[in-house]
């Protein structure tokens, strides 16, 4: 059966973006593949202490995430879910592809770009790594499908440059090992429909983002109905109603955001959206949008809220969850020893 690897950051305000483009997405593809769901804690502290929190932070998020993980139905005992930094081979074969990947395809990420800001001297070289990091998760497992949001798509890219780069490169010592004409399988990104890239309910031209300093700008999973009304009731819209097609959406970003929301939410298409609500008063519609938000969110958060009262039997998933993350990447480590010339 084809491997699923995936993984969310654990840096606090989890949102709908989270959700909708990531952890619900996890959740759907448990019948047609083998999943593995990390919580990627390790790239959490590649940016500032002052946004991931610091060490007590850290722990109550990586079983946050968790929490969300399972309370959006992810089966812990059919699939894997572990935290990172449990499994040594993630920063092992980081270092192999920190060796295989080149500077110049690092200089075009947009992401370290986005995140360091215009003090780059001061970024860690963590946060620079970060995508090397990143395919170093995914390869480990030779996962063959990954399922991100739109604003990883161009991380995916790189991570199958890297799996095709080292293929090449060991191609010889591959076939010496007898492990076939190329070792990596060169991962698929599955990127889709009306929520791969949810935009900030206060700016319809950047993405909800765990690290928008403005609490307004996403609906965060865990928020109550009388938040999660208020932020919509309060999301930027311009004054015209909605449009009937979806065609009239395109110049109109918070608009698209807010039906986008709805149809993933419905699991419709935008354009179903529009023949219930187009040229209607928006009013109408973010109250619409309100009730389905609370009725689909709230058991989420609920159950999140009563998962991280109990810390030990989270970090007992884990636990298991890295045990058996261990064997398989231990064997591929093994593996990539052989193949690079370690003698072990
Ligand atoms: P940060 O700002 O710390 O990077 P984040 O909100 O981007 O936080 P991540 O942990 O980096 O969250 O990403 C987890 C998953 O959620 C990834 O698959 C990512 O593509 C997806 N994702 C993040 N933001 C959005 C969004 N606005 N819309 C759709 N998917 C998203
Ligand atoms: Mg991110």
């Amino acid at each position: 059966q084809q491997r699923v690897f995936s993984g969310v950051q654990p840096t606090g305000n989890l949102h709908l973006g989270n959700y909708l483009g990531a952890i619900k997405r996890f959740a759907e593809l448990q019948d047609s593949y083998d999943c593995i769901y990390c919580v990627v804690d390790m790239h959490a502290i590649t940016q500032d202490m002052r946004v991931w929190g610091g060490p007590d932070e850290l722990r109550r998020n990586i079983r946050e995430v968790t929490a969300a993980y399972l309370a959006a139905g992810i089966d812990a005992e059919r699939h894997i879910v572990f935290n990172q930094s449990q499994v040594a081979g993630h920063a092992e074969l980081a270092w192999v592809f920190n060796c295989v990947a080149r500077l110049g395809w690092l200089n075009r990420m947009t992401q370290f770009k986005e995140k360091a800001g215009k003090d780059r001297e001061n970024a860690s070289v963590g946060l620079y790594a970060y995508p090397t990091l990143m395919a170093a998760d995914i390869l480990l497992y030779r996962a063959t499908h990954v399922p991100v949001g739109e604003d990883q798509k161009q991380h995916l890219e790189l991570t199958r440059d890297i799996a095709q780069k080292f293929n090449n490169d060991f191609g010889p010592s591959i076939a010496a090992q007898g492990l076939g004409e190329s070792y990596f399988p060169l991962p698929e990104p599955l990127i889709g429909g009306p929520a791969a890239r949810v935009m900030s309910l206060r700016d319809g031209s950047k993405k909800m983002s765990k690290s928008d300093p403005s609490d307004l700008s996403r609906i965060n999973l865990t928020d109550d109905a009388d938040a999660i009304a208020s932020k919509v009731r309060r999301a930027k819209t311009d004054s015209e109603p909605l449009p009937s097609e979806v065609e009239g959406l395109r110049p109109r970003p918070e608009a698209e955001n807010l039906v986008g929301i709805y149809a993933a939410l419905s699991g419709t298409t935008p354009a179903e959206v529009l023949q219930q609500f187009g040229a209607g008063q928006f009013s109408t519609f973010k109250g619409a949008l309100v009730d389905l938000a609370v009725a689909k969110l709230g058991p989420i958060g609920a159950e999140m809220k009563r998962l991280v009262a109990d810390p030990g039997h989270i970090d007992a998933v884990l636990q298991k969850g890295g045990e058996r993350a261990r064997v398989l990447a231990d064997e591929t480590m093994r593996q990539v020893k052989d193949i690079v010339g370690f003698v072990r």
